[in-house]
């Protein structure tokens, strides 16, 4: 997978959702087709007319999101991993220059909403300024939610 949405995708933002079905609980990672997000697995839709506005999950309901740097973590710390490496044949130089790629990446990378019930993701379009960072308090709250509704869920069970 390429960190490459930026630029030259062409023909307006698409709106991308990494998820868990909540049917079946398999991983749901397509483009929202139609105004629609299906499961690949036990083909359950979801609709997303209100997503990019941000105001309800398409997939659990919720209406709070955090917004993230739509970046693989793993890619910093390998930087950094890199960085610290080198330290000994660089005096300590490979350190800042890679602090300071480290921070040119991150500028330019985009922003993803993520669902604070079901963390689902949304990327590919802009995230509304509304939307805050992480809050650990508010996610605590949702995180008993979640044990709950996953608790709740019904196994491999056939739709009405
Ligand atoms: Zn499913
Ligand atoms: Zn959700």
């Amino acid at each position: 997978m390429r960190g490459r949405g930026r630029g030259g995708a062409g023909g307006g933002a698409r709106l991308e959702v990494r998820a868990e079905c909540d049917g079946c609980g398999e991983p749901l990672t397509a483009g929202v087709r139609d105004g629609e997000l299906a499961c690949g697995s036990c083909g359950r839709r979801y609709p997303v007319a209100g997503a990019e506005a941000f105001e309800e999950c398409p997939v659990c309901g919720c209406r709070r999101f955090f917004r993230q740097k739509a970046f693989p973590r793993v890619l910093g710390i390998g930087l950094v991993v890199v960085g610290a490496v080198l330290v000994p044949f660089t005096y300590g130089v490979s350190l800042m220059v890679l602090a300071l790629v480290d921070l040119l990446i991150y500028r330019g990378v985009p922003q993803m909403a993520v669902c604070y019930l079901c963390r689902a993701e949304f990327r590919g379009v802009p995230v509304p300024a509304r939307i805050l960072p992480f809050r650990h308090h508010m996610a605590e709250g949702y995180e008993k939610r979640r044990e709950r509704r996953d608790r709740q869920r019904p196994r491999r069970e056939p739709q009405p």
